[in-house]
């Protein structure tokens, strides 16, 4: 919550069960460095004590802490290490985690996830700079990277990958709670250039389905899911070796045990929908299906930064797919993206509430 007592205890990112939340602010853009040139931005930035101060008037703001305050000088680099690195970590080791970025159409979003950055390495957004981690840290023999890419707009899942396939749906496994969508295209990736192929071909999917149902990419969400299977020599052949029962250690080595791991990265829709319904452009259908799940993941960020026993996983879509990649022993880092306009205060505060409710 806002600036708390000071021995609240700190969120560990090896923690799972809580969301990790940080905050990144964009540079100004041409148009607002001309348009608000006589004006300060409204809000000011204390990396270093992981505060922010939103502005409320000339000598008052209000401050809030965030596991990670991330200034318009950040790196991309940076950026994957605090937000995505430790929950591509845990699905290296067969934990299921998210990462998912939260705010106003034109704050960063897909900047931040999405960047192919083919001219310019360093601008790799979190979406490559995972893969790239990731494909470091199998073995092509014995291990297996695939991914899915939906569109998730009005309720529907759409598969990026294959657009005759525009009516996707979630299944849940009532044994263990995974999710899975068997109709959904998977395919293995074994190189980093057959992953960003892949993604060009989605956002050239994506946005001719956009201007086939007249919308923009900003009111659906985009879900990338790896999937990573990957063979280690069990506990027990490290425990016997110790033991010095060689037998027992032959065995289990025949018999690798098969980690999985699931990552989805999330570019969420953009949140100015939830206040605006009705303005130009998009029907109240619209406002309202993006509302929902908006609302209603904000619902689960909040009932797991409760600890609550009941997360209202059921409630939405993008919820019920999210289901077994939050909570329990899931990473979840949810990015919240700001711009520095005056003129958009009232948006940039909705956003930092909703990252303040989640912690
Ligand atoms: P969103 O996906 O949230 O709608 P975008 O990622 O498309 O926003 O960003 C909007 C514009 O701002 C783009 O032109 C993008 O290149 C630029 N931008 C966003 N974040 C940054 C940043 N951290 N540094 C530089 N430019 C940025
Ligand atoms: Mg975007």
């Amino acid at each position: 919550g806002s600036l708390g007592s000071p021995g609240a205890v700190k969120y560990d990112a090896g923690v799972p069960g809580r969301v990790r939340v940080a905050v990144r602010l964009r540079p100004r853009n041409a148009e607002e460095l001309v348009a608000d040139a006589d004006f300060a931005d409204c809000v000011e930035l204390q990396p270093e004590l992981k505060r922010l101060k939103l502005r409320k008037n000339n000598w008052d703001s209000d401050t809030y802490e965030f596991d990670e305050v991330l200034t318009e000088f950040a790196s991309q680099k940076r950026v994957y290490e605090v937000v995505a690195k430790p929950v591509v970590e845990s699905v290296l080791e067969g934990c299921n985690g998210t990462v998912m970025a939260y705010g106003q159409t034109g704050t960063g979003k897909t900047f931040t996830l999405g960047l192919l950055g083919e001219e310019d390495t360093a601008s790799r957004g979190i979406m490559v700079r995972s893969m790239e981690d990731i494909l470091a840290a199998i073995s092509p023999e014995t291990d297996s990277v695939s991914v899915s890419y939906l569109q998730l707009y009005m309720e529907t899942i759409q598969d990026l990958l294959d657009p005759a396939n525009d009516n996707i749906s979630i299944v849940e496994d009532p044994r263990n709670g995974d999710v899975s969508l068997p109709g959904a295209t998977v395919v293995e990736i074994r190189n980093q250039k057959n992953f960003l192929e892949l993604l060009r071909l989605g956002e050239a999917h994506r946005f001719a389905a956009n201007t086939k149902l007249n919308t923009e990419s900003s009111r659906s969400h985009a879900i990338l899911m790896v999937h990573v299977k990957k063979s280690v020599i069990g506990r027990e052949a490290t425990l016997s070796s110790e033991n010095g029962n060689a037998s027992h250690l032959s065995n289990t080595i025949k018999s690798p045990v098969v980690r999985k791991g699931k990552l989805v990265v999330v570019d969420l829709a953009g949140s100015e929908r939830i206040h605006k319904s009705g303005s130009e452009g998009h029907t109240l259908e619209e406002a309202k299906s993006i509302n929902l799940s908006l609302s209603a993941l904000g619902k689960c960020i909040n009932a797991l930064a409760e600890s609550s026993a009941h997360v209202p996983v059921r409630d939405s879509k993008l919820t019920r797919l999210l289901r077994d990649s939050f909570g329990g022993t899931a990473r979840t880092s949810l990015i919240v993206t700001i711009g520095p306009s005056p003129r958009h205060r009232g948006e940039t505060a909705s956003t930092i509430m909703f990252g303040q409710r989640a912690m």
